[in-house]
């Protein structure tokens, strides 16, 4: 059925020639005792891991991922993503977003996004503090893809989903409306998703 050109590789030959094989970033793509990392690849504990998006190429004993970059698939205006605020300025909010599953498919190993203070609640936002805090997870939809992915949470639905006492890193509660820490008892305030 198929041509063996290196009869000693014989079990990755299979595994190569049976189907054509895409690597997402992350991906297992070959062991160390069989190729050598190449292009868009790295190893690590005699195991080859894709670093782009695309084909996975058997050079000889070179293990390639020929980058697919430019078919890769961006959010779109609407998706919805989870995603941790990792930083925090005056005017906007740095947010680290898991990646995308949509129709079956994983579309981005990570997703960096932007949420400006204007995007928090309809009306004048005073402190983004009192609405949103490092380490808080959050719901929210995709507002802009150009030049940077931007966030929304200004409608009820979006908004932080678990969020942390900024004095001692506990969980807070919801407790008769107000958010208290489970263990300090801290009382802070979010733009909290309703559902
Ligand atoms: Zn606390």
């Amino acid at each position: 059925m198929y041509s063996l050109p290196y009869p000693q590789l014989f079990t990755s030959i299979i595994v190569i020639f049976m189907d054509k094989k895409i690597a997402f970033p992350g991906d297992y793509v070959a062991s160390c005792e069989e190729f050598v990392p190449g292009k868009n690849t790295f190893a690590q504990n005699d195991n080859i891991y894709a670093t782009a998006y695309g084909d996975v190429t058997y050079d000889g004993h070179t293990v390639h991922v020929k980058g697919k970059a430019k078919t890769i698939e961006q959010p779109v205006i609407g998706d919805v993503l989870i995603g941790v605020i990792e930083g925090m300025m005056d005017t906007r909010a740095f947010v680290d977003c898991a990646p995308l599953e949509k129709e079956g498919v994983r579309m981005l190993s990570k997703i960096s996004a932007v949420l400006p203070v204007s995007n928090i609640r309809k009306g004048f936002v005073e402190n983004i503090r009192d609405e949103i805090r490092i380490g808080d997870v959050i719901r929210a939809k995709v507002n802009a893809v150009l030049p940077n992915v931007e966030l929304t949470i200004t409608y009820p639905e979006y908004g932080v989903i678990k969020a942390f006492c900024s004095r001692c890193r506990n969980t807070m509660v919801l407790n008769d409306r107000k958010l208290i820490c489970s263990k300090c008892e801290h009382v802070e305030t979010r733009k909290l998703a309703q559902l």
